[in-house]
């Protein structure tokens, strides 16, 4: 509930943000919006040239929606994911294409961030209070946490494509999508508007976005970054921005403090504990927003010195704000700043 508030909001300041800051033309927008994934969905488009017909594209997107959530969700109990959960067997479990794409793009940027993403983290971040079932009362001791590290390792699955089919190694490894789905169901969004003929439009799920083309006038969508502070919502930046995907990961919303301490949703797959540092939040962009989904939580794991290495070496677009004593401070890898012309810092 507090996660479907918080996107709720998410949603409401970027829709403020992008009629906001236009000018009178952009009136023309059509907006359709809807729940999905524990949270919300919003599409802001101009209309495609011959008309576009609203409820039935609204309708045709939730069916999508839905469809998708049936795969992946690890709330639903009889999702394709869920079964593959519960089926406590080493042998290859058949899946969807869909889940396989799914799978395999998750377990190339864990070899890329040296295993900070992680799909196997689920019964972590269970044993943490951030899952499908409720929070226990206490915070988990180091035995816990040892007993469920055993059971996570994303080189312990395997992924097989003719026919898709994925293993476990162990019986009790779990897969979690959470920190990728949402990104992989927004482009799979995009390509329904595209094929639609909509090609200007701000499309969006849970705060992880597709843009393209502009918002009515000619001018770019103007994408705000909210200010990892918590309790109250403010901009950061102000990102123009035109045919990208966009995704962003905070530990600044979805936490509880408990003896003083932050635990946040984030796990670190090695410590088996939620991740400790600076980092408050980190922005990615790139063409696949399910890409940009995965890799905003990963580097959220690395932190910031690794993660501005693998933004370096690897050419990723990324905006990072940091918590210092007094401050915040921002760093914008370099493939960010060819991306984005101007970023618009706001004042604190
Ligand atoms: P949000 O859900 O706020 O958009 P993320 O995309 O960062 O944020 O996804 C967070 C979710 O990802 C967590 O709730 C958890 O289910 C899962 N998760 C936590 N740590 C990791 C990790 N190291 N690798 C992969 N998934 C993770
Ligand atoms: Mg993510």
């Amino acid at each position: 509930m507090r996660q479907l508030l918080f996107n709720l909001i998410i949603s409401f300041l970027l829709l403020i943000l992008t009629s906001g800051c236009q000018q009178e033309k952009t009136t023309d927008l059509l907006r359709i919006s809807g729940q999905t994934m524990g949270t919300t969905w919003s599409v802001a488009m101009l209309p495609s040239s011959d008309g576009t017909d609203v409820a039935a594209l609204k309708q045709r997107l939730q069916k999508r929606l839905d469809q998708i959530n049936s795969l992946m969700s690890t709330y639903d109990p009889e999702s394709e994911l869920s079964r593959f959960n519960n089926h406590l067997s080493t042998d290859w479990f058949a899946i969807s294409e869909e889940t396989a794409q799914v799978i395999e793009l998750s377990q190339a940027i864990s070899g890329l961030t040296d295993g900070a993403f992680d799909i196997s983290v689920g019964p972590l971040v269970e044993l943490w209070g951030f899952g499908a079932t409720e929070r226990g009362e206490t915070i988990p001791s180091e035995g816990q946490i040892n007993k469920l590290l055993a059971r996570v390792g994303y080189e312990k699955i395997q992924l097989r494509r003719e026919p898709p089919a994925v293993n476990k190694q162990i019986p009790g490894l779990r897969i979690d999508l959470s920190a990728v789905a949402k990104g992989y169901a927004v482009d799979v969004l995009a390509e329904i508007l595209e094929l639609q003929d909509v090609n200007n439009y701000l499309l969006e799920i849970g705060g992880e976005l597709q843009i393209a083309g502009h918002r009515g006038d000619g001018t770019p969508w103007q994408i705000a970054i909210e200010r990892p502070v918590e309790d109250t919502r403010e901009v950061a930046a102000i990102f123009p921005l035109t045919d990208t995907g966009l995704a962003t990961s905070g530990n600044y919303r979805n936490f509880y403090m408990e003896d003083g301490q932050r635990y946040s949703h984030t796990i670190d797959p090695v410590s088996g504990k939620p991740i400790r540092h600076k980092l408050a939040s980190v922005t990615v962009l790139d063409q696949s927003s399910a890409r940009a989904d995965a890799l905003a939580t990963a580097l959220m794991v690395m932190g910031e010195e690794k993660g501005r290495e693998l933004c370096e070496k690897n050419h990723i677009a990324a905006y990072f704000l940091i918590h210092e004593k007094e401050a915040m401070t921002v760093y914008a890898s370099p493939a960010l700043l060819k991306f984005v012309e101007e970023v618009e810092e706001v004042e604190e």
